[in-house]
């Protein structure tokens, strides 16, 4: 499989589906991250620059993934982008890696930022059904990033309801390793970013199918053969 993780911002990925992510890549699949906001200023208490990309390529080694791609899209204000031009970076990055499998935000995460990645992602997600040549779309799953997709209110329509259950157990530790590789990015509990949610969530997730440590995932679209869907 070719796997795309189009998210807005550096350690959204990790976040989301850095041990799924791992646990492909150490099964032989490509990985690759494209980040819409890849030279983000800093936000609270984070590094920016040169700073955020050494910590960016060293997430991305941790977990086995390839070489990222990095949009110079504007962080915390990817509303001010014309939709267009997102729908044709990400494009652009399912051409160059030939992705058939493709992870992103979840709709209604309470980040604008990534609701907007979403919706630049789904369109661009087609885009095999619109030029030939391209491997067809086998998978679209919609990610779970705390303190944003669990920060999302009561009302809106739009909760988090996850559908697919990946465990992960070894592959956990890789990924708090590459979160731990983002300077500022983890926060003490009971701030959702901290050691001690990351794990009550994998360990929430991964009961709720009965399985070990978990990931949790919508799958937004599945199509292909039966060994492809069901295998
Ligand atoms: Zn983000």
């Amino acid at each position: 499989m070719n796997v795309l993780i189009v998210v807005a911002h550096p350690d959204d990925e990790v976040l989301g589906c850095g041990a799924t992510g791992a646990a492909l890549a150490a099964a032989g699949h490509a990985v690759r991250t494209c980040f819409l906001s890849g030279h983000a200023e800093a936000r609270g208490g984070r590094p920016e620059g040169s700073q955020l990309e050494a910590d960016m390529r060293e997430a991305q080694r941790l977990l086995g993934f390839g070489d990222a791609f990095l949009g110079g899209f504007p962080n915390i204000r990817l509303n001010t982008v014309p939709h267009i031009e997102m729908v044709k970076f990400i494009e652009s990055a399912m051409v160059a890696t030939h992705a058939d499998v493709i992870f992103t935000h979840h709709p209604g995460d309470v980040n604008d930022d990534h609701v907007n990645v979403s919706r630049a992602c789904q369109a661009a997600a087609r885009l095999s059904q619109r030029q030939p040549g391209l491997p067809a779309l086998r998978r679209l799953y919609f990610m779970e990033i705390l303190s944003s997709t669990d920060w999302s209110f009561a009302g809106t329509g739009a909760r988090f309801d996850p559908d697919t259950f990946v465990a992960v157990n070894g592959a956990f530790e890789q990924k708090m390793a590459a979160l731990r590789a983002y300077r500022g990015v983890m926060r003490p509990y009971p701030h959702p970013r901290s050691e001690e949610t990351l794990r009550g969530l994998a360990t929430v997730r991964g009961a709720q199918a009965g399985i070990g440590l978990a990931e949790a995932f919508v799958t937004a679209f599945a199509a292909g053969d039966v060994r492809q869907v069901l295998g």
